[in-house]
């Protein structure tokens, strides 16, 4: 049992990371728990003309930034990084009272922007450009990188700040300043990063003032920053819903967008898979989260050789996973986020079942409060159709048999979204038609390992309807600077390219 109300523990723990907001303003935006249906703060929220003022900041605050060197910025997201060690708990616990995260999944959020943070350290000293060969004589051909301006960050309520910070970390070692408009559904979690980059911020000393600001507030503060041409990058994370709306809206402004939106991710099990490996991999990836991750498994396509091998110990693992108050015990599986989300969820059940699928679990799980839980569903699916073409933000795994590993591959890619996908096989063919340019059309294709659960040194992104956009590691940086090729004469002559002759 909880020793406070959850509000309470709320309020200790933004104390805590330093924010000195006003959390009970009047008539403010209600912040509801989805651990126990609570409302655990309400904030002010800022309206268009916050925005442009916040918008007006960071461009000032890019004059400066762009001119300091590359290092000393790494300096600051160093500096972040140490104050994240230091506010690892308190964080963590943020996540899990506004998304429901179980305490491990909560601090591995956090760990991933610190891991996030050391990477962009040591980027900060590698903003390499190419050298390139050149067909005229005495000339030299390069590409340098320079920062690019403000970048708005607009995330989804399930990584309350994993995501914010892939951008952040990035985006200023880059040279660039950041505004956030995190989901309205998890905006504390924002304030309270932000306090820890104060913090960081603080300590270096000289930053410009507006380098990094949070804005509270729903859809359409997020619509002021896609509009605005002060903004030379959106990095929107989503559902494809809401990329239908940004995407086009940036484009129209030549803007640079990422898109991060939704996924419809799938494994396969063939015959040669280490079963009890695929088993706990699927779980995770199935109902970890609440089966509320981009990259959560949503389809299994298991060989029909191995389907009653691995598919009844699966429904077993579905009877048996705890479900409960993630901040009160050690469950497995916590709350969905709201009503509309567990609505969603019973509505493709019933789609399911009047295609002739068979359901297991599914059903509201009895956890004290007004939280909604739910046991996962896993549902045998004779069509892979209806429900099962489209992401349904809920813990439904819908798994159907196979025959032939080329129909599978097929099937497995006629869907919308492109995130992530898992084979799991020992069958060094089938594993490498999976990696091939005829195999998986997702941005993240695994082998042996599930769909969850992405390594920051990756880029992270998916293709068609996710969106397109990459973030996090390789060479994600790339879309926060802008290129510049240079060619330098230092020959007496001045030669045309392509041989072309212009004698006056
Ligand atoms: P959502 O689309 O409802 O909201 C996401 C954010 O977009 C919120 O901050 C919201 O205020 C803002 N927004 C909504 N409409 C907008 C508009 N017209 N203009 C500007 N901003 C707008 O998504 P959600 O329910 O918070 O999150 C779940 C979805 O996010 C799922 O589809 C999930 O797959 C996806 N997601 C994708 C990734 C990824 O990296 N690909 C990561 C996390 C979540």
């Amino acid at each position: 049992m909880l020793t406070k109300p959850l509000s309470a523990i709320t309020k200790n723990t933004m104390q805590a990371c330093g924010v000195t907001a006003d959390l009970d303003h009047d008539g403010g935006m209600q912040v509801v728990s989805p651990v126990t249906g609570e409302v655990v703060a309400t904030l002010a929220v800022d309206d268009a003309a916050a925005t442009e003022a916040a918008i007006g900041k960071a461009r000032a605050a890019f004059r400066d930034w762009r001119m300091v060197p590359a290092p000393r910025r790494g300096e600051l997201v160093r500096l972040f990084a140490e104050e994240l060690r230091k506010s690892k708990e308190d964080l963590g616990r943020m996540v899990s009272i506004e998304a429901g995260k179980s305490p491990s999944e909560g601090l591995g959020e956090v760990q991933e922007m610190i891991d996030i943070c050391d990477f962009a350290v040591g980027l900060s000293r590698q903003l390499y450009g190419l050298t390139i060969a050149t067909e005229r004589p005495g000339h030299r051909m390069m590409e340098t990188w320079h920062p690019l301006g403000v970048v708005g960050i607009i995330t989804a309520f399930n990584f309350p700040c994993a995501p914010w910070c892939w951008n952040s970390a990035l985006a200023l070692v880059c040279g660039d300043p950041v505004i956030w408009k995190p989901s309205e559904k998890t905006p504390l979690t924002a304030l309270a990063c932000q306090a820890v980059l104060d913090r960081a911020l603080a300590r270096f000393g000289d930053a410009p003032e507006g380098l990094s600001q949070v804005l509270v507030g729903g859809p359409e503060v997020g619509e002021t920053l896609v509009e605005s041409e002060n903004v030379a990058l959106i990095s929107a994370t989503g559902s494809t819903r809401m990329g239908r709306i940004v995407g086009p809206k940036v484009a129209a402004r030549f803007g640079k967008c990422i898109l991060e939106l939704g996924g419809n991710n799938a494994g396969i099990v063939c015959p040669s898979a280490d079963m009890d490996m695929a088993l706990r991999a699927i779980a995770f990836g199935a109902m970890g989260t609440a089966g509320q991750r981009c990259t959560t498994m949503r389809r299994l396509f298991v060989h029909e050789s191995v389907y009653d091998q691995i598919v009844p110990a699966l429904v077993k693992a579905y009877g048996s996973v705890t479900v409960g108050n993630p901040l009160e015990t050690s469950a497995l599986v916590g709350p969905l986020i709201d009503k509309a989300a567990f609505d969603g969820m019973g509505a493709a059940l019933e789609e399911a079942k009047a295609l002739g699928g068979t359901v297991h679990g599914g059903t509201r799980a009895d956890v004290e409060g007004n939280g909604y839980y739910v046991h996962p569903a896993l549902v045998e699916m004779p069509v892979h159709d209806g429900p099962v073409l489209r992401e349904t933000f809920a813990p439904i795994l819908y798994v159907m048999k196979y025959a032939d590993f080329d129909t599978v591959l097929e099937d497995h890619n006629a869907v919308g979204g492109g995130l992530s996908s898992s084979i799991f096989t020992t069958d060094l063919r089938e594993m490498e038609t999976f990696l091939s340019a005829r195999g998986s059309d997702c941005g993240i294709a695994n082998v042996n390992i599930g769909t969850s659960g992405a390594e920051i040194g990756g880029a992270f992104g998916g293709e068609k309807e996710t969106g397109g956009g990459r973030e996090s590691g390789s060479d994600a940086w790339r879309a926060y600077m802008r290129r510049a090729t240079n060619t330098i004469n230092y020959s007496r002559e001045l030669p045309l390219a392509q041989g072309v002759v212009f004698d006056i």
